[in-house]
């Protein structure tokens, strides 16, 4: 079966044997995929990964350990924890010191035909939810994350900076808050898509300083922290959101002079995500800028890196030969 895989830095899409399912896993036939700017990084070299990239995932369940399951229509978590350590006691099995991460870490992602979570990953879609939409989970999951951690009050003062694919979501995901927020970027084209959502837009330089009591970093780039510790008030938040490979520089003086509370934040729930997407509270069709064969995966991934790019869907559906 054909899968994208990375090795020792180079993509190649592959001719693989079908993956077999380990104890407690199913055997997926994935239909579509989204790729991530996380994927991007992870070419670049970003967790030093080899294996099948993919770890936004919309398929159908061809086989596992309990058949009533067959043939349902999934989403997956992409973390795989051990189940027994103290973190996983803890509910925190997103934060397992033992877990792989589909296509990220450790275990083979969904650029494939067939990738193999762990049943306990998955997640049952209800029919209304498209393979297109469903592809969103994932990063709508992550965007949530943000609720899940910081409390935001219709009252608040919310600035998110970046209008990226993950940007964009995550200001739909805050605006359904009621809080007063402002998606800060300079595409153009997305803020206009951002502004059809009825979202408030804005240029970083026509933002006055310390103006905001929550900032998310979303901007995929090194330079955005500084950014949001620009805008955030003393004694606001700001919750980072960007996976990036390499290192930044931080002066530290801003955070401890104005008593910035600064969150570090990932994946996310998708028991909130499925029916935000389901209701169309979160609405991510305007973020497709293309649907790409899984045989033309390289060109894709070309198309996804280009500046200015929004989501790239993989299609596994079209190909797929039993
Ligand atoms: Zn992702
Ligand atoms: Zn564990």
């Amino acid at each position: 079966v054909k899968a994208l895989v990375l090795d020792s830095g180079r993509l190649a899409l592959r001719d693989q044997p079908t993956p077999v399912p380990g104890p407690g896993e199913a055997l997926i036939r994935v239909a579509m995929a989204g790729v991530c700017n996380t994927d991007l990084e992870i070419a670049r070299g970003y967790m030093n990964f080899s294996g099948v990239l993919g770890h936004e995932l919309c398929g159908v369940i061809e086989a596992c350990p309990d058949p009533r399951f067959a043939g349902r229509r999934v989403a997956g978590e992409i973390n795989l924890s051990c189940g027994r350590c103290e973190q996983c006691a803890r509910g925190l099995a997103r934060h397992c010191p033992q877990r792989t991460v589909m296509g990220i870490a450790g275990k083979d992602g969904c650029f494939a035909e067939y990738v193999t979570p762990p049943m306990t990953n998955l997640h049952t879609l209800p029919e209304e939810l498209s393979d297109e939409r469903a592809c969103f989970v994932e990063p709508a999951a992550a965007a949530f994350e943000v609720l899940e951690q910081v409390m935001v009050l219709s009252r608040d003062r919310v600035a998110v900076l970046g209008d990226g694919k993950l940007g964009l979501l995550i200001a739909q995901v805050l605006e359904s808050t009621g809080c007063a927020l402002t998606l800060v970027g300079n595409h153009a084209r997305k803020l206009e898509l951002a502004r059809q959502a009825g979202i408030t837009t804005a240029e970083i330089g026509s933002l006055a300083r310390k103006s905001f009591d929550v900032v998310v970093e979303a901007t995929g780039s090194p330079t955005g922290l500084h950014a949001a510790v620009e805008l955030v008030r003393p004694r606001g938040t700001v919750v980072l959101k960007s996976t990036y490979h390499g290192k930044l520089e931080l002066d530290a003086a801003p955070l401890v002079i104005d008593e910035i509370t600064v969150v570090g934040s990932r994946c996310g729930p998708f028991e909130r995500a499925i029916p935000a997407l389901a209701s169309g509270l979160v609405r991510p069709d305007a973020l497709i800028d293309a649907i790409v064969p899984l045989v033309r995966a390289e060109s894709a991934f070309e198309r996804a890196a280009q500046p200015g790019a929004l989501k790239v869907l993989l299609d596994m559906r079209a190909e797929s030969v039993g």
